[in-house]
């Protein structure tokens, strides 16, 4: 019998296969379900309040995701953390701690590598390996917090992989991260990061949840963007906005835009009022990022001069604009840059 991954699964889902498929009664799949979640039983034997007969069952027919921490590098200028992950199939993915003044700060990978092909991204070099399930991304949160030794405040999903491209096991990570049965943080400690897949954010603005949707940006034409971003050219920035403002008509949260400088590429002041022109009168913010440079491509960081005027163009339009301080520079912080150096 193939065994079933049990901490996967969303209460309700987990409360039908005790019942259903375990002939157990309902109360079972809510103490199974808080241990693996809120005591993160990492076995079967430790759930001591089950009886000897349902934890051999339970052994039998299912299994539990545990990740293990494989490298571990603390960064020298800051507090950053960054974990090398393993999967239970070997593969690897990164997440990383930061410290800000509210709390802790977890960024999380959704998937093995990409596919969405993000010119100046280290993720997307190697393609798209696999999707996480959802007890890999809580394994993520899970392990992350025992290395911190505290729990953490909020979650971004911004690490490896495009979320919206692993949609059905991003809801229920989503569920099963925000249920008060099980690691109850508000979804409106989360936010999550997508390149732009638009379907996918119109779906996801009609659950009304109170996540924060970053969307990666990085040009207000679509010349610019379509060069550096594959996706713009099956959603282009006209069809972006139009879900961008649906859904934050839709939840209202405002929506946060990512936008990394490149020099040359899209930090002109040209661009910049673009960019202006095109948010102008969005309720919305706009993170600038230096760009990480990767050695794969030679996309090099806009000068500091170049992002402070870039700055100043949106502010006196009346955008909202922070530069996004560079966490962890020295432990290879931007995305995908370990997992890709443990790789060669
Ligand atoms: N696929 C999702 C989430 C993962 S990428 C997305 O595209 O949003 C997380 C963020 O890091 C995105 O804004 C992405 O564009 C940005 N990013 C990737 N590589 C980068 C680099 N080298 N320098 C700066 N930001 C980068």
């Amino acid at each position: 019998m193939e065994k079933i991954d049990i901490s996967s699964m969303t209460l309700p889902a987990l409360t039908e296969w005790v019942t259903g498929t375990l002939g157990e009664p309902k109360f079972r799949a809510g103490q199974i379900y808080r241990w693996i979640h809120q005591k993160r039983g990492g076995s079967f034997a430790e759930m001591t309040n089950l009886s000897t007969a349902l934890r051999k069952k339970l052994e039998e027919r299912a299994f539990l995701t545990v990740l293990t921490t494989r490298r571990r590098l603390e960064s020298k200028l800051d507090e950053t953390v960054k974990l090398l992950l393993e999967l239970p199939d070997q593969n690897c993915v990164e997440a990383v701690l930061m410290r800000y003044e509210h709390g802790l700060s977890l960024c999380i990978s959704t998937q093995v590598g990409c596919r969405m092909g993000c010119k100046f991204c280290a993720s997307t070099l190697g393609g798209l390996v696999r999707s996480l399930t959802p007890a890999e991304m809580l394994g993520e949160v899970y392990e992350a917090e025992r290395q911190a030794g505290e729990p953490i405040s909020s979650l971004v999903l911004m690490g490896i992989g495009e979320p919206l491209d692993n949609y059905r096991n991003v809801l229920d990570f989503l569920t099963i991260l925000s249920s008060p049965e099980g690691r109850n943080l508000s979804l409106r400690h989360v936010s999550l990061s997508t390149c732009g897949l638009c379907d996918r954010i119109d779906e996801l603005a009609e659950l009304g949840l109170g996540l924060t949707l970053s969307i990666s940006l990085h040009a207000a034409d679509d010349e610019t963007r379509s060069g550096i971003m594959p996706v713009n050219k099956q959603y282009n920035i006209a069809r972006l906005m139009q879900s961008c403002k649906n859904y934050f008509a839709k939840t209202g949260r405002r929506i946060s835009y990512e936008y990394a400088l490149i020099a040359g590429v899209n930090d002109s002041p040209a661009h910049a009022e673009a960019l202006a022109r095109l948010l102008g009168g969005q309720n919305c913010h706009v993170n600038l990022i230096p760009v990480n440079p990767i050695k794969e491509r030679n996309y090099v960081q806009s000068e500091e001069k170049a992002v402070l005027r870039f700055k100043k163009t949106l502010e006196l339009s009346g955008n909202n604009a922070t530069i996004r301080r560079e966490l962890g520079r020295d432990i290879d912080g931007a995305c995908g840059q370990l997992r890709k150096k443990f790789l060669e």
